[in-house]
């Protein structure tokens, strides 16, 4: 399952934005996942419990926002919708080729953590 090496991946990227940070834990990290980055969230989160795990940041919760691709039509100037799973590529209304936009995101939006000193306060560290 691909989605471990993208776990690993995550992992790092979150790691690295709490190491300018001073020491501490991962708290939460949200990750955003577009519908068409091949990625399972389900298997995502579970890829980073099992990777998490016994680790000084066994207790962090990977955080996934779903972003959808959209269709749009041309020749009717809107958004189309459709059910997930199924591209429908050309308007049902008017029968044009449909642009899609979005839904291939795979970022990590945030990283909270928590500071090794037990009296000290968390943090935040964007990017
Ligand atoms: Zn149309």
């Amino acid at each position: 399952m691909h989605e471990l090496s993208i776990a690993q991946e995550i992992y790092r990227t979150s790691r690295a934005a709490v190491a300018g940070h001073g020491a501490g834990r991962l708290e939460t990290v949200k990750v955003a996942v577009g519908e068409l980055s091949a990625v399972e969230p389900d298997l995502l989160v579970f890829a980073w419990q099992a990777l998490t795990q016994g680790g000084p940041d066994a207790e962090s919760e990977l955080k996934v926002e779903w972003r959808p691709a959209r269709q749009f039509c041309a020749g009717c100037n809107a958004d189309k919708p459709r059910s997930p799973g199924s591209w429908l590529r050309l308007c049902p209304q008017c029968g044009m080729a449909l642009a899609v936009s979005g839904g291939d995101e795979l970022d990590v939006l945030q990283v909270t953590f928590l500071p090794d000193e037990a009296a000290g306060e968390g943090g935040v560290a964007d990017g």
